[in-house]
């Protein structure tokens, strides 16, 4: 098991490197720009939680990439599903946008967008707009409410949704 976990780390890692390097980050999309922070088994250096007093959140995210545009949060997926082309599902555009106020409000910079690549190679962009914004406020305010209330309900009927869920042993609605 252990040596499985070191194989994938180290897929994992090669393929970040083949990603950020200059040449595969104009072909895949990703901008060019100062990789700072890389919440990564093996970096020379530490991810901290970024922290959000206002919004009442905290996370790491997998990667900031300080460009000529500003601060971009990358976020790296291993669904074997990926979304149809150009989409990003739901609960990783929650996240991503997250990090994107993260970013802005603890680090004080600005924040274009974000992006989600899936499987490697397809990225997907998350615009960090106005509307965006609204929705991610009103999208944390609904999953605070939930749980206060302990009655959030599954909003899905897709067994592999939750076969790759990280909460699924301790979700009383995962699908079997
Ligand atoms: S396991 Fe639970 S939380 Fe995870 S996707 Fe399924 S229903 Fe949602």
């Amino acid at each position: 098991m252990t040596v499985l976990l070191m194989a994938v780390t180290a897929m994992v890692l090669a393929i970040l490197f083949f990603w950020l390097s200059a040449r595969s980050r104009r072909r895949t999309g990703i901008p060019a720009g100062e990789v700072f922070y890389q919440d990564l088994v093996g970096q020379p250096f530490a991810a901290h939680d970024l922290r959000s007093l206002t919004l009442g959140i905290s996370g790491k995210p997998d990667c900031l990439i300080r460009t000529a545009e500003g601060i971009v949060p990358v976020e790296l997926k291993n669904s074997k599903r990926p979304p149809a082309r150009d989409e990003v599902y739901p609960n990783h555009m929650i996240q991503n946008l997250a990090y994107c106020a993260l970013v802005e409000e603890q680090l004080g910079e600005r924040v274009p967008y974000g992006l989600v690549i899936y499987a490697g190679q397809q990225v997907r962009r998350v615009e960090f707009t106005d509307s965006n914004r609204k929705w991610l406020i009103n999208m944390i305010a609904a999953v605070q409410a939930a749980r206060l209330a302990k009655q959030a309900k599954r909003n899905h009927n897709q067994r592999g949704r939750c076969s790759g869920c990280s909460v699924r042993e301790k979700c009383d609605q995962a699908l079997r």
